[in-house]
């Protein structure tokens, strides 16, 4: 009998659940799976896998859950830095009064440091790419870069000048800076953002989306967000947001609308026939009690809707587990139906949703042989995760972020047994306590 040659592969992920969440799949128990060179070669049963390939490394996931990593679809990550400064807010006051004032003080330094809180608290609890708007963005591709994260960023835009790049002429070129910086990067895409509807001209939102069909990239935007921001916009342009959008031209496949609480049916209905991706923020809307998404509705019309927690300083944390859970429960509650946001639709939204809405879906947001191999591992061997009778539903109403052990982003191991890999954690605790503590004194 002829011994089989194994196919070389660089890493193996064994003895564990596979949850492939790929459409139709179920879950493959005594699993296995195999990586080269960043992206899934193989998956399948231990038995199977173990006899075609052969590893350099080989991670036991110890009977836990091997699946694919979350994507925070909608993130201000250097707002770690902010995180409780100023709670029960308003959302105009909370910016106006607080936010806005110790930004306009921000420095590129800030961010970084506060970018790569934000990535060792998204590792830890199982985000493997984030969608971000903020500041000084290269600092913030630069610190999601060292800490192995896969991310879309993109430098925010408004009509008044940036402690960044000053007046908004400076905004373009530091976009246009960015699109050629990092093209072609592995792990870093960009993106055109104007911050909102309230905070920019119709001629500054006309050249974002020209910008952003150049370059063939995606724009996004905070929508409709507020009731008072849909009064602001009907009392100035006598449209509510989303018709305000259409009538610039703004609405495409390749807008990502961030909140989209105030809808009429129409609105929704326009959002489905432009192919428009929308983020979900439960959390954030809850806090600044913004109101709820019409979140049910829009799924029923087809549109692709992804999962974000928004700014930390609106939230207060960036775990999608917890995220996953009060957006089921928000929408049940609301409508007064335990039927609606079933456990699989949220869990969608915060995986292959996800990856949709960034337009990254044959690339990312379910285990499948080609796809870049970013995965997570839960520890399931926990007291608030016996016994399973249904995964899917532990992983949205009884999970944490904390029941991650290993994290797999791009083939590379970013986290092994909770430890950090690609960052050194006590400088960034360190580093985000002094910085804590520079923004008290401002
Ligand atoms: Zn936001």
């Amino acid at each position: 009998m002829t011994q089989q040659i194994k196919k070389p592969a660089d890493l193996l992920l064994t003895n564990g659940t596979l949850l492939t969440l790929s459409p139709g799949s179920e879950p493959i128990f005594q699993g296995a799976l195999a990586i080269a060179e960043g992206r899934i070669a193989a998956l399948g049963t231990k038995a199977n896998v173990e006899r075609l390939f052969g590893a350099a490394k080989t991670i036991d996931a110890r009977g836990g859950l091997i699946m694919p990593g979350l994507v925070n679809a909608h993130n201000h990550a250097a707002m770690t830095c902010f995180r409780g400064m100023a709670d029960d807010l308003p959302l105009m006051d909370w910016l106006t009064r607080y936010i806005f004032p110790v930004e306009s003080k921000s420095d590129g330094d800030q961010v970084y440091w506060s970018t790569l809180l934000a990535c060792a608290e998204m590792i830890r609890s199982g985000t493997t790419t984030f969608c971000d708007m903020y500041l000084f963005e290269d600092r913030v591709a630069q610190a999601a870069q060292e800490a192995g994260l896969r991310a879309l960023v993109g430098e925010v835009l408004y009509d008044f000048p940036s402690p960044n790049y000053g007046p908004i002429e400076k905004g373009f070129e530091y976009t246009e800076g960015l699109i050629n910086r990092w093209r072609g990067n592995p792990l870093i895409r960009i993106a055109v953002e104007p911050h909102a509807l309230y905070t920019c001209s119709p001629v500054l939102l006309r050249r974002c989306k020209e910008l952003a069909d150049r370059h063939g990239l995606p724009m996004i935007i905070h929508v409709a967000e507020t009731k008072s921001e849909v009064e602001e916009i009907s009392k100035k342009y006598g449209k509510t947001s989303v018709n305000y959008m259409e009538s610039l031209g703004l609405l495409s496949p390749s807008l990502i609308a961030c909140h989209c609480v105030w809808l009429t049916e129409a609105e929704m209905d326009l959002l489905a026939r432009r192919g428009v991706k929308v983020v979900h923020n439960p959390e954030s809307n809850m806090k600044l009690a913004s109101g709820v998404a019409p979140v049910p509705d829009l799924l029923a019309r087809g549109v692709t809707v992804g999962l974000g927690t928004d700014g930390c300083a609106s939230n207060n944390n960036l775990d999608l587990f917890q995220e996953m859970d009060s957006a089921a429960k928000l929408h049940k509650v609301h409508r007064l139906d335990p039927t609606v946001m079933p456990s699989e639709a949220v869990l969608e939204m915060a995986t292959l949703g996800g990856a949709k809405v960034l337009g990254l879906e044959k690339e990312i947001g379910s285990l499948e042989v080609g796809k870049k191999a970013d995965i997570i591992i839960l520890d399931l061997n926990r007291p608030h995760l016996q016994p399973i009778y249904n995964i899917i539903s532990h992983l949205v109403y009884s999970a944490t972020g904390a029941d991650v052990r290993d994290v797999i982003i791009d083939g590379k191991l970013i986290m092994q047994d909770r430890k950090l890999l690609t960052l050194d954690e006590a400088t960034v605790l360190q580093k985000a306590q002094e910085w804590g503590q520079r923004i008290l004194g401002r």
